[in-house]
């Protein structure tokens, strides 16, 4: 195990205060605190080496090239990707789905195919679907779950078919918190020639992920859940069929050459970065995926199981309290509805007690509207957190309680 002390007081904003209390931030799964190795970073970039990437002939253009073609590099190896060709930076994972949507549809959907999205996704692994299936007269078929939050895989194999080209499923979901069997996924997709995305934006921080020994087609994630900056993001692609798919957006830095009559484009995996990028925020998501590295991925998810276990008991044994999602196997998300109280009443007295929740439908409407909800309470944690911090979480709901109910 690591010394907690040491790796909050990584964290700056986790020793503020907030009405005249330490903060206790249970909003993790909306998006993760930053360390000042990360921080530090940043500024770096901004005193030591600006200047836009992959253009200039300077010298400080060549060092910040370099700073961002490394982090491509970290990215790589931390996901266990074969190349770094099949890393394209983003802005988030709602970026990078929103790129394979239109890239992939215009490769591989045609008239009357077919793509599965799982009923426990965030809106960014449904809408871009909906939208693209709109555009090329496809079908969008849906993988329930059960009212534990498990889907329902044993429908696979009826739900894919020859027309199905896609099924997009998330590694961990954001409401429930439930991590998806994806092996057993990937294979029945694969069996049938279905080729997958994983949406790793509540995954990659909490799960062990290779890409390459889990054959994932497709893997996303968002760096600003990850302890980075906000504005990154990856598209993790097979070579090959990242090869295969047209330029999302053109511009600068995406071609090869250009003249009215022709336009050639550039090699992997610049065809899908148009533009200049947020070099300074990718250098960051680096810099916050080393320092994972160097705290030890295998220490953070012991302790985050543990620390799970202990919060999921405890909130559990409330009275009056249901947590929607209880499958066995989750990461560190509690949502959960209070008797007779509504969510955001429950969320603005905890706010008041300094603790930082997020409240309402969670951007996955169909997951809430699942148990016949409107809206619920969520409580997400991560390594820095701990168990004082659950209990004084729970002493906030059971105050909450009185206050709402008297
Ligand atoms: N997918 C999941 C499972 C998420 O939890 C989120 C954000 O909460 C997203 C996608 C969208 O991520 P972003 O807003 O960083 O693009």
């Amino acid at each position: 195990m690591f010394d907690i002390e040491n790796v909050r007081a990584d964290f700056p904003i986790l020793g503020r205060e907030i009405y005249g209390r330490r903060l206790i931030y249970l909003d993790n799964a909306a998006t993760t605190q930053k360390p000042l190795r990360v921080i530090a970073k940043i500024r770096e970039v901004y005193e030591l080496y600006n200047s836009n990437i992959h253009r200039s002939v300077s010298r400080l253009a060549a060092m910040c090239t370099d700073e961002y073609e490394n982090a491509r590099k970290i990215v790589c190896e931390f996901i266990n990707a074969k190349s770094t060709h099949e890393i394209v930076f983003t802005s988030g994972t709602t970026a990078a789905i929103n790129l394979l949507a239109f890239a992939f549809g215009e490769k591989f959907v045609n008239r009357g195919d077919e793509i599965v999205v799982c009923e426990s996704e965030h809106h960014s692994n449904i809408v871009p679907w909906k939208l693209m299936c709109e555009r090329k007269n496809a079908v969008l078929k849906v993988l329930p779950f059960d009212d534990s939050g498990d889907l329902k895989t044993e429908l696979l194999d009826t739900l894919l078919t020859e027309r199905t080209r896609l099924l997009c499923v998330a590694q961990a979901t954001n409401v429930l918190g439930t991590v998806n069997p994806l092996d057993e996924i990937v294979r029945k997709a694969h069996e049938k020639g279905v080729y997958v995305l994983v949406d790793g934006a509540q995954g990659i921080q909490h799960v062990k992920t290779d890409v390459n020994a889990c054959d994932f087609d497709f893997y996303v994630f968002s760096g600003h859940k990850i302890y980075a900056p906000t504005g990154t993001g990856v598209l993790y692609g097979k070579e090959h069929l990242l090869e295969q798919l047209p330029p999302w957006q053109g511009g600068g830095d995406m071609v090869k050459n250009v003249s009215f009559a022709e336009t050639s484009y550039s090699d992997l995996p610049f065809k899908f970065e148009a533009g200049t990028s947020n070099y300074a925020g990718a250098i960051g998501l680096g810099e916050a995926l080393s320092y994972l590295i160097y705290i030890g991925m295998d220490k953070i998810h012991s302790y985050e199981k543990d620390l799970t276990s202990y919060a999921l008991e405890k909130i559990s044994s409330i009275p009056g309290i249901t947590i929607c999602g209880t499958s066995a196997s989750k990461i560190g998300i509690a949502s959960f509805f209070a008797d007779g109280i509504h969510h955001a009443d429950m969320g603005e007295i905890l706010d008041k007690m300094s603790i930082a929740v997020r409240t309402g439908r969670m951007c996955a409407e169909p997951t809430v509207h699942h148990f016949g909800l409107t809206g619920l309470v969520r409580a997400s944690w991560t390594f820095y957190n701990t168990k004082q911090e659950i209990d004084s979480f729970c002493e906030g709901i059971e105050k909450a309680k009185k206050i709402l109910t008297n």
